[in-house]
C-alpha cells in the first residue's frame, strides 16, 4: 500500500483487519442455534453478499413486548452484465419460494435480490445460487461491486466485447478468500495467508467501488454514477478504445453539506486491450489514498474532490504500463431502456419486459412471477438483467414474441406500448420494510405516486413525453435519484426532499428543489413547472433540459452541495418570466 489516507482507522477497518479475510465467526453463528449476527461479522456478511436486517413493520411493536428483532437478511447475486440462462433464472425462482418471501428483485445494478430470508435458510440459498453458477461473493461489501454493462444482446462486435470486459473486470477483482466457499459450500478449510488477497490485502477497500462499462451513443447502465466507467468508442464497428471517467457516486447524507453526489468526471482514453487493467489501476488508487477513518468520505469520489483530477491523472500515469491519451469527445449520450421487440443482428429478437420497480412478484392482479417462469420454460430464452430493473428475454423469434405478449396480457402484465411514460421510466429503491437504513417509504409508495404523477402529465398532454421519476428511501441513492428529471429521497416518514433537473441520459446531477414535502402534496408543488414545461417546451425538450434552460445553465451540474442549490420559488419566479424569454 502506498499511503493511509486516514489519520485513525474507522471501526470497520478493524473489523476487517481481524477477520482472517472475511471469515470472522460467520460459520459459528450459522452453525448455531443463535438467531442473528453480531455486528462485526454483519459487516462481513455483506462481502459475502448478504445484508442482515430486520422487518421494520414490526420492529417497534416487538421492542414493546421486549422482544428482540425479526432478524431477516438479504442476499445479493453479482451477475456481471446482468446476462443469467434459462436455468438459472428458473433457480432463482425457485430459491425465491423456497428460501425467501417468494419474490425476487432485480436490482438497479443488474443483480437479482432475495428478501425476507430467515438465517436458518441463508445457507441453502447462496449454496443454491453457486450451484446453478451464480454468485453472490462481492455483490456488497468494500470491493469491487457487480460490474455493469450494456445487457442488450445485440450481435455487433463492439456490444460482445462489452459482455466480455465485464465478465473479465469481475473475475479479476473478484476476492481471493476461500472463506466463501468453506462457509456457504463447505469448501476444505484453509489457513489464512498473506497471499490469499493479493490484490485487497487485508482491509480491502475503503468502501465499495461500482464500475460500468456503456456505448458512446446508450448510456443505458448510468455510466456517470460509478467509481470507474468506460465508454467504448466504436468506429468501423470496432472499438477504437474507451474514454475513462471516475469519481461519481450518489449516496450523501442530509444535512451534511460535505456529501455529496457527484458524476463522475473525463480522466482520458486507452486503447481497448487495456479496458480490464484501467479498471483495476482505479480501484488501486481507491484502495491506497481512500478515506479509512471516516466512511462518509470513503468514496473515490471524495479522493478525486480532495486531491484533484490532475493528481488522479498523474497517479494512474505513474501505475499503468500504457498510455493514457486524451479524452474523445463525444456527443451527449442518448439512453435506452431496451423494453418492447427489438433485432439482436443474428436473426433472432429480444423482448425487453417492465418490471415495475424491478420486483417479480404474484400481486393482485399482475401475476408477474408465474408469467415470467411459464415464459421461460417453454421458449427457454436468455435473459438479461437491466440497470432500469426491467428484464430481457433474448434469442427467441418473431413468434415467440407475439406469443409471450399474449401470456404476459393473460397475467396482467402491461405491455410497453401499455405503459405510461412516467411509470416506464420509473424506479424506486426497497426501504421499507426491509432496508435498515430506510427513513421513508419506497417502493411500496411509488406506484401510487406514478399513478398520481400519470393523471397529471395525461391531463397536461405529456402522457408520452419521456421522464424519470424516481424515489428512495433515505439519501444513499440506490435507486440513482439524484439524475433522475425528478426525485423524491426520504427523510422521515411520509417527507421527502424533492429534486429536479437530472434528465433521461443520466449526465447531470438534480437540484434540491423543494424540501419536506409530504407525498400527498408532491404533485401540487411540482405542477407549476410541470405546467410550464407543457405549455413552453421546445419539441421533444425533456423537462430537465427546459428547466435547466429556464435557469439558462448551459453545463452539466457536477454536484449537491445541499440548500445552496436553486429553490422552488426561484424556479417559479423564473416561469413566470417564461413567456418573453420563450425561443419559439
Ligand atoms: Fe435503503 Fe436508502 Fe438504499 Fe433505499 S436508498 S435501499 S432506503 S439504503
Amino acid at each position: 500500500m502506498v499511503e493511509d489516507a486516514g489519520k485513525t482507522e474507522s471501526k470497520i477497518e478493524v473489523v476487517k483487519r481481524n477477520s482472517r479475510h472475511l471469515r470472522g465467526t460467520i460459520a459459528e453463528t450459522l452453525a448455531s442455534e443463535a438467531t442473528h449476527f453480531s455486528e462485526s461479522d454483519e459487516t462481513l456478511l455483506k462481502f459475502h453478499g448478504a445484508y442482515q436486517q430486520d422487518d421494520r413493520d414490526v420492529r417497534h411493536e416487538r421492542r414493546k413486548q421486549k422482544l428482540e428483532e425479526a432478524y431477516m437478511f438479504m442476499i445479493r447475486c453479482a451477475i456481471p452484465g446482468g446476462v443469467v440462462t434459462a436455468d438459472q433464472y428458473l433457480a432463482m425462482d425457485e430459491l425465491a419460494d423456497r428460501c425467501a418471501n417468494g419474490t425476487l428483485r432485480v436490482t438497479t445494478r443488474q443483480g437479482f435480490q432475495f428478501h425476507g430470508v430467515i438465517k436458518k435458510n441463508l445457507k441453502a440459498a447462496i449454496a443454491g445460487i453457486n450451484h446453478c453458477l451464480l454468485t453472490t461473493l462481492s455483490a456488497c461489501g468494500d470491493v469491487e461491486r457487480n460490474v455493469m454493462t450494456c445487457p442488450a444482446p445485440l450481435a455487433d462486435e463492439a456490444h460482445v466485447l462489452l459482455r466480455r470486459l465485464a465478465r473479465e473486470i469481475a473475475v479479476q477483482l473478484r476476492p481471493g478468500t476461500r472463506a466463501y466457499h468453506e462457509i456457504w459450500l463447505d469448501g476444505e478449510k484453509a489457513v489464512s495467508t498473506e497471499q490469499e488477497e493479493p490484490f485487497y490485502g487485508d482491509t480491502y477497500l475503503p468502501r465499495k467501488f461500482k464500475s460500468g462499462i456503456a456505448i458512446a451513443d446508450d448510456n443505458c447502465i448510468d455510466v456517470y454514477n460509478y467509481d470507474a466507467g468506460l465508454i467504448a468508442i466504436v468506429e468501423g464497428g470496432k472499438v477504437a478504445g474507451f474514454n475513462v471517467l471516475v469519481g461519481g457516486g450518489m449516496g450523501m447524507t442530509h444535512g451534511k453539506a460535505d456529501t455529496v453526489a457527484r458524476l463522475a468526471e473525463p480522466v482520458g482514453f486507452v486503447d481497448p486491450e487495456h479496458g480490464v487493467e484501467t479498471i483495476r489501476t482505479i480501484a488501486a488508487i481507491f484502495r491506497d489514498f481512500g478515506n479509512r477513518a471516516d466512511r462518509r468520505h470513503a468514496r473515490l469520489k471524495y479522493v478525486i474532490n480532495e486531491r484533484g483530477i490532475e493528481w488522479f491523472r498523474d497517479e494512474f500515469r505513474h501505475r499503468a504500463p500504457f498510455d493514457l491519451r486524451e479524452w474523445r469527445p463525444i456527443p451527449r449520450p442518448s439512453f435506452h431502456d431496451h423494453l418492447g421487440r427489438h433485432p439482436q443482428g443474428d436473426g433472432k429478437w429480444f423482448y425487453g419486459v417492465f418490471i415495475e420497480n424491478g420486483r417479480i412478484a404474484d400481486r393482485d392482479d399482475v401475476r408477474m412471477k408465474t408469467a415470467l417462469r411459464e415464459i421461460v420454460r417453454r421458449f427457454r430464452p436468455g435473459l438479461a438483467l437491466t440497470a432500469s430493473q426491467n428484464i430481457m428475454l433474448t434469442g427467441l423469434t418473431e413468434r415467440d414474441i407475439d406469443a409471450i405478449e399474449g401470456l404476459l396480457t393473460d397475467h396482467g402484465v402491461k405491455t410497453v406500448a401499455q405503459l405510461t411514460a412516467a411509470r416506464r421510466y420509473s424506479m424506486a429503491c426497497p426501504a421499507l420494510p426491509t432496508c435498515g437504513l430506510a427513513m421513508a417509504e419506497s417502493e411500496r409508495v411509488m406506484p401510487g405516486v406514478v399513478d398520481m404523477f400519470e393523471n397529471e402529465l395525461t391531463s397536461l398532454g405529456l402522457r408520452d413525453a419521456p421522464i424519470t421519476l424516481r424515489m428512495t428511501g433515505c439519501p444513499n441513492g440506490c435507486a440513482r435519484p439524484y439524475t433522475a428529471d425528478i426525485a423524491f429521497v426520504g427523510r422521515r416518514p411520509d417527507i421527502y426532499h424533492v429534486y429536479v433537473g437530472g434528465g433521461m441520459e443520466g449526465d447531470r446531477v438534480a437540484d434540491l428543489y423543494a424540501a419536506d414535502v409530504t407525498v400527498q402534496d408532491l404533485v401540487a408543488m411540482l405542477r407549476p413547472l410541470l405546467a410550464a414545461w407543457a405549455k413552453d417546451r421546445r419539441p421533444n425538450e425533456g423537462l430537465s433540459d427546459f428547466y435547466q434552460r429556464i435557469l439558462q445553465r448551459d453545463a452539466p451540474r457536477q454536484s449537491i452541495t445541499g440548500r445552496e442549490d436553486p429553490t422552488r420559488e426561484l424556479v417559479e419566479l423564473k416561469i413566470g418570466a417564461q413567456p418573453e424569454e420563450t425561443v419559439p
